[in-house]
């Protein structure tokens, strides 16, 4: 089995557009802080297509798939929103205690990190990097194909 870790932001869960439409965006001191705003974590919405692709990946055989996230450590409710932002949109035996989270994403051991930047480690992963939104993988179709997943 290949071991397979799955960033949330950008990836599976849409910030962009939760920070856009969070009241207190435009605020300070929330401005150029997003991953401050409160409860932003709670209610994303998910990235297009990304609900049915993790699922194919926690269903295959060949993969074991671990969410592995940064929480803001000034903002320590955002810990608790990922946890339950997780069993919401997925059925809690496929990704029960399958959520890591931490800044230092280069010390998991792996064979596949799915992630859409660079920091906490993520350029530095010893597996492949899988650079979520960049002109080779810009959306989950191109994961899948790129994995032989169809
Ligand atoms: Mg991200």
């Amino acid at each position: 089995m290949k071991i397979i870790y799955v960033d949330l932001d950008g990836v599976v869960a849409d910030f962009d557009r939760g920070k856009k439409e969070h009241p207190l965006g435009n605020i300070t001191p929330y401005i150029g802080r997003p991953d401050k705003l409160p409860g932003v974590y709670e209610n994303l919405d998910p990235v297009e297509d990304s609900i049915e692709s993790v699922n194919k990946l926690l269903n295959h055989p060949d993969f074991d798939v671990y969410f592995l996230s940064t929480a803001p450590w000034d903002n320590p409710d955002a810990w608790t929103h990922k946890r339950l932002w997780v069993v919401k949109y997925f059925e809690e035996k496929l990704i029960r205690k399958r959520l890591i989270l931490c800044h230092h994403k280069h010390l998991m051991i792996g064979d596949y990190l799915i992630d859409d930047r660079r920091f906490n480690g993520a350029s530095e992963f010893q597996g492949k990097w899988i650079h979520f939104g960049s002109e080779e993988y810009p959306n989950w179709k191109s994961v899948l194909k790129y994995l032989n997943i169809g």
